[in-house]
């Protein structure tokens, strides 16, 4: 198939953020684009994509238009194995994500964060500490706006990046300055033919093409990136952070309990009590964060400033309020797997009554039950289908375990369980699917459940 004016055919599948954004920087830069989404674009990106003159579809794909593509940009969220990706694959049409798109059209120096937990957190710090420090940086990859779209309208010198694996995936030369692997541990295995080595390998993508002068910052005492790292091998300069100092280890925290930071460029040490991020896992996500900060020789004072007044983000150990009787309630709605809501009960000072719950994605408990037992002095479940949850923490723990079925009944029951001086943690474990639209909604709704219960 020809187009009239010979223009080279994008074809863009899924009209979320990254879709709309690499349809307009393809539009930019002389491509002649059409974007196609099997689901409803919403309203937003379909008004975009009008005022911006490109044409689209929604509901259903044009498949024979679609494989006379020169150029595919896919949205993550499309499979490998959804029926069209293996017929542009039999035609050996090139598909890529968008921010390898983007990644051909910007000179700009790229951080990339990606890990199985806490790249919100760490990208949105790194961020800040840019920000903080006077420089014109974009925040881009899941959070805000696309990095496309920043590329075509409004250009940035440094952009940092958040990566999940599904957009690694095809990703090819694009390039990272500063690849920053916080930790891996299972998620999203469906998309990944149930092989634990798919998803590190995908993790792993965002090491190629990193020379000597780039920096790979990664988490040393995580066992899977351990295993990974001996056995490729990587051109970039390494930059290990862990809790104790090892050998190499340029980040680690030492016994007067200062977080130090040494790196060629500069180093620095601060005070782990001046963090605005509490817990070990915090702690982690800031020395990635600092580490990042001093290679880019940001001014010290800077990057401490920046970990000091950082406000957090939401839905991840958030707090909501302390009640006048001192029950303290936190929203880690964001907890959508075992291994964050270890983490958020490692960092818990107080008893704890916990909220799990929600569309299960396979998950083993085991791993947070040596906690559930130290702290937790309740638990209440919330989804519709709990019987896994009030099975294993039934047989495995002495705990009283709840059985609720909606967040009004749920929060109610955490009211009457919470002891003054103890916390609620809404630390899930599962999506959000089965009672809410998503885990910010869930979020949101619990914030406003617990406001209005004091509100009364
Ligand atoms: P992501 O963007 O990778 O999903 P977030 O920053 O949104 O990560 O945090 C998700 C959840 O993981 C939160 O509940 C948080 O408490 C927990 N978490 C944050 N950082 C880490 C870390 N370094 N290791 C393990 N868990 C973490």
């Amino acid at each position: 198939m020809q187009n009239q004016d010979n223009r080279r055919r994008l074809v863009v599948l899924g009209g979320g953020e990254s879709g709309t954004g690499a349809a307009i920087l393809g539009k930019d830069k002389g491509w002649d684009v059409f974007l196609s989404d099997a689901g409803t674009i919403p309203a937003r990106y379909a008004d975009t994509l009008r005022a911006e003159g490109i044409e689209f579809e929604q509901g259903g794909h044009s498949t024979e238009r679609i494989l006379g593509a020169d150029l595919v940009v896919k949205s993550p969220g499309i499979p490998l194995t959804a029926p069209l990706i293996v017929a542009l694959r039999e035609k050996n049409v090139p598909i890529i994500s968008e921010i390898e798109f983007a990644g051909r059209y910007t000179d700009a120096k790229m951080v990339c964060i990606t890990g199985s937990n806490g790249k919100t957190t760490t990208t949105s710090l790194i961020y800040h500490i840019l920000r903080h420090a006077g420089i014109d940086a974009g925040l881009a990859g899941n959070i805000g706006n696309s990095l496309a779209l920043q590329v075509a309208r409004d250009p940035h010198p440094i952009y940092v990046i958040e990566l999940s694996s599904l957009q690694l995936d095809n990703m090819y030369d694009f390039k990272a300055n500063i690849a920053v692997l916080l930790n891996i541990t299972p998620d999203h295995l469906d998309r990944y033919d149930y092989k634990m080595q798919n998803y590190v390998n995908a993790k792993f993508r965002i090491l190629q093409n990193m020379q000597p002068t780039d920096a790979f910052i990664y988490w040393q005492d995580d066992p899977v990136v351990s295993a990974q790292l001996r056995r490729i091998s990587t051109e970039a300069a390494i930059y290990p952070f862990a809790e104790h100092r090892e050998e190499d280890t340029a980040a680690y925290i030492d016994a007067e309990d200062n977080m130090i930071i040494n790196t060629p460029v500069s180093s620095m040490s601060m005070p782990c009590a001046d963090l605005a991020l509490h817990g070990l896992h915090n702690l982690y996500n800031s020395m990635a964060a600092a580490l990042s900060g001093c290679l880019l020789d940001i001014r010290r004072d800077d990057i401490r400033e920046a970990l000091s007044d950082f406000a957090g983000v939401e839905h991840r150990l958030e707090a909501v309020l302390t009640s006048a009787d001192d029950v303290e309630w936190i929203n880690d709605s964001k907890a959508t797997n075992v291994n964050s809501c270890y983490y958020a009960l490692q960092s818990m000072t107080r008893p704890t009554v916990l909220i799990l719950g929600g569309k299960d994605k396979g998950n083993d408990y085991t791993e947070i039950l040596p906690l559930v037992r130290e702290k937790v002095t309740a638990i209440v479940a919330m989804g519709k289908d709990n019987a896994k949850i009030l099975d294993f923490f039934g047989s495995h723990t002495d705990l009283p375990v709840y059985d609720t079925h909606s967040l009004d009944e749920a929060v109610a029951r955490c009211r009457r369980s919470a002891a003054p001086g103890q916390t609620v943690l809404l630390s899930p474990c599962c999506a959000s699917f089965d009672l809410f639209t998503s885990y910010e909604d869930r979020g949101r709704r619990f914030k406003d459940a617990v406001r209005a219960l004091y509100s009364e």
